[in-house]
C-alpha cells in the first residue's frame, strides 16, 4: 500500500517499528547518495558513465584488470569522504535500541559499519569495496598499498604471495555470490516481523529475494524508495519518498 502523503507513511512506520520485536533492513545504494555517492540507475548513476566490468574479464586481462583499478582510484576521495547519513544514522539508533539484530546490504561502502553497526552484524551480499582482496589466497590489501604499486608500475599489481589478481573486496556481476552472507541474509530474513527495503531498485537478483522471503516467513514490508520498485505491489507500506527526510526522525543520538 502506497502511503497516502509524506506525513502520514512516517506515522505508519513509526508505529511499525514500535510495535515490531525483530527489524532487519536491507539497504541499496539509494541509502548513501545523500553521503555523495551516486547509485548505479538513476540519472549520473555510475552505470550511466561505464558498463561495468564483468568478472572474467576482470580475471582474464591485465588491460581490463588495469581500467578497473583506474575507476575504483577515481572513486577514492568520494569514499573517503563519504560519512553516515540520516538513514544510515537511524538504522544505527534501531540497532543500539536493540530492535536490529543484524542488517542485510547490497552496499560496498562501509558505511553502515561507519554509523555504529559491528562488522559482524552487517550482511554485505556484495562486498565491500574499501580494501582489496587476493584472488587467489585471499590475502587483504588496503586501497592506498595498491595505488602505490600502480602508480609505480603503471599497472594493477599482483599479489605478493601467490601471483594471482588483487581485486577490491566486492562482488562483481559473473562472480559467484558469497555462500555464507547468502544464508545469514535468509536466515534473518525468516526471522525478523518487521522487514525494511531501503534505497534498493530491488531489480539486482538474488538479492531481490530476500523481501519477498521476509514476507512469506511472516513479516511485514516495507519498502523505502524515491521511485517505484517491481516489488511495491507486495508491500505493506511503500513511501515513495527520500530516505534522509523518512528516517531522519528516527535518529537518535
Ligand atoms: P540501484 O542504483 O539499482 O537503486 C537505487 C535506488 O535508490 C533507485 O531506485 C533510486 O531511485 C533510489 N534512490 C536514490 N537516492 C535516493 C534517495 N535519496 N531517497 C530515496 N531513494 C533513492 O542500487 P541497488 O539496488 O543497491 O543495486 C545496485 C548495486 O550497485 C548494488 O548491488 C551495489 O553493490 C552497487 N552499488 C553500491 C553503492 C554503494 O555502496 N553506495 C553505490 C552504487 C552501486
Amino acid at each position: 500500500m502506497i502511503a497516502l502523503d509524506f506525513l502520514s507513511g512516517v506515522e505508519q512506520l513509526g508505529e511499525m517499528i514500535a510495535e515490531a520485536r525483530v527489524i532487519v533492513p536491507f539497504t541499496g545504494a539509494g541509502i548513501s547518495t545523500e553521503c555523495g555517492i551516486p547509485d548505479f540507475r538513476s540519472p549520473g548513476g555510475l552505470w550511466t558513465r561505464n558498463r561495468p566490468i564483468p568478472f572474467d574479464e576482470f580475471v582474464a586481462s591485465q588491460d581490463v584488470r588495469d581500467e578497473a583499478w583506474r575507476r575504483r582510484f577515481a572513486m577514492e576521495a568520494t569514499f573517503a569522504a563519504a560519512t553516515p547519513g540520516r538513514g544510515h544514522r537511524a538504522l544505527a539508533s534501531l540497532y543500539k535500541a536493540g530492535k536490529i539484530p543484524a542488517i542485510i546490504t547490497q552496499n560496498i561502502d562501509n558505511l553502515h559499519q561507519a554509523s555504529g553497526f559491528a562488522p559482524d552484524h552487517v550482511v554485505e551480499l556484495h562486498g565491500n569495496t574499501t580494501y582489496a582482496r587476493c584472488l587467489g589466497c585471499e590475502k587483504r590489501y588496503e586501497i592506498a598499498w595498491v595505488k602505490q604499486r600502480f602508480d609505480v608500475e603503471r599497472a594493477a599489481p599482483s599479489c605478493t604471495d601467490c601471483g594471482e589478481p588483487i581485486k577490491t573486496a566486492t562482488v562483481s556481476f559473473g562472480q559467484s555470490m558469497p555462500e555464507d552472507e547468502m544464508r545469514r541474509a535468509a536466515e534473518l530474513a525468516r526471522h525478523c516481523d518487521l522487514f525494511l527495503a531501503i534505497g534498493s531498485s530491488l531489480v539486482v537478483w538474488p538479492a531481490a529475494g530476500f523481501p519477498v522471503l521476509a514476507q512469506n516467513c511472516g513479516a511485514k514490508l516495507v519498502i523505502i524508495n524515491n521511485e517505484p520498485t517491481d516489488q511495491d505491489d507486495l508491500a505493506d507500506l511503500v513511501i515513495r519518498h527520500d530516505i534522509g527526510e523518512t528516517l531522519g526522525p528516527f535518529v537518535r543520538n
